[in-house]
């Protein structure tokens, strides 16, 4: 198939390519995908966009107009995707439904190790010649709770490395899996988990209903000094609602991999440039805050299934076979 790849740095032009074989004709663009930029498309029949690309039902319409019929995500999540408008304009989309949970995993332990036993301000320290401990004392992980919202999974590849670091796990699920439970993870409602956590870590996917699952009456529900990490959606949490958190010292340690407002911001380069989101700028100010530019996927394994997965999305829509990884309203809302 034709396939355009929108929003295309130099690593995914090297995973795609190394997996199509050449077996379709894959284009690759840096240009974000919105309903500005969607008059690319004339002549694609299939795209293939990533998380920054905005597929609303404006841009949809005209990519239907433009004749494509297949959207490939390089993404397990698919909130940047108007489900019921695509369906409507009877353009198919699929996704990477599994890719190396590990990576997302190990990403979010990660942040808890930094902000914990702040390896940000020693990294610096060090280099600037200061070798004193002073301000880095942290706590042992071993005993301490950790509450995980949402054990798909990434949250259950998650509770198992936390489980192998001797942690306390509370879950908080609307369907509970028994692989967690094995493990001896206990499931609470949100309240008792904010309330019995000393680190809470977001893996619910953005729904509706998902939308600041983290606001003012959520913070105030953690204990004082507690650590939250999210390396799910920006939306999950209410920034404005943040920043107070942080500034009346109530949240004791952010790290965020992911930021509401990411959409202008991520995977680009801003160095000779004036951030204007004050928001975002505001959140760097923070000593107790480490924020990465959606990074937590980014394995040479977790580039290797993605590629693999989108060829073989290709494959399958060419063929007329169905696929679980296709996205229709019904799947979505379950
Ligand atoms: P998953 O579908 O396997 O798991 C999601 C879990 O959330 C499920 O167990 C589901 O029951 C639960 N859930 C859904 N709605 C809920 C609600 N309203 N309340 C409570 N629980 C709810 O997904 P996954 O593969 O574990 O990925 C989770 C999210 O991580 C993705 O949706 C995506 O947004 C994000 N993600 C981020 C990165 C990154 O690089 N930062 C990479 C991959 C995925």
């Amino acid at each position: 198939m034709r396939c355009l790849v929108t929003s295309a740095r130099p690593y995914d032009q090297q995973f795609l390519n190394a997996a199509n074989g050449g077996r379709h004709e894959l284009v690759f663009v840096e240009t974000v995908l919105n309903a500005d930029t969607a008059f690319i498309a004339q002549g694609y029949p299939a795209l293939c966009p990533f998380v920054d690309d905005t597929l609303d039902a404006n841009a949809l319409g005209t990519l239907a107009r433009l004749g494509t019929r297949l959207l490939v995500l390089r993404s397990t999540g698919f909130n940047h995707v108007d489900i019921p408008a695509a369906e409507a304009h009877g353009i198919t989309v699929m996704r990477v439904r599994n890719y190396s949970p590990y990576a997302v995993a190990e990403y979010a332990v990660g942040l808890m190790l930094t902000l914990n036993r702040h390896l940000h301000k020693a990294y610096s320290r060090v280099r600037d010649g200061n070798l004193l401990l002073d301000g880095l004392l942290g706590f042992d992980m071993h005993g301490k709770t950790v509450g995980i919202v949402g054990t798909g999974k990434i949250g259950t590849a998650l509770a198992r490395i936390l489980h192998g670091m001797g942690c306390r796990l509370l879950a908080y699920d609307t369907a509970p899996n028994s692989d967690c439970q094995e493990l001896g993870v206990v499931y609470v409602s949100l309240e008792e988990l904010l309330a019995k956590s000393r680190i809470v870590s977001l893996h619910v996917p953005l729904f509706p209903e998902t939308r600041h699952l983290m606001n003012t009456e959520r913070f105030a529900q953690m204990p004082e000094g507690a650590m939250l990490i999210n390396t799910s959606r920006g939306p999950l949490i209410d920034t404005s609602a943040l920043i107070a958190a942080l500034k009346s010292r109530h949240l004791g340690a952010v790290g965020l991999d992911v930021y509401e407002e990411e959409a202008d911001l991520y995977f680009k380069d801003h160095c000779d440039d004036i951030i204007c989101d004050d928001s975002f700028e505001r959140l760097l100010t923070f000593p107790n805050v480490v924020i990465t530019g959606h990074q937590a996927f980014f394995t040479r394994e977790a580039m290797q299934t993605i590629a693999d997965t989108t060829i073989q999305n290709l494959d399958d829509f060419n063929a007329g076979k169905d696929s679980p990884n296709r996205i229709t309203t019904h799947r979505a809302a379950h």
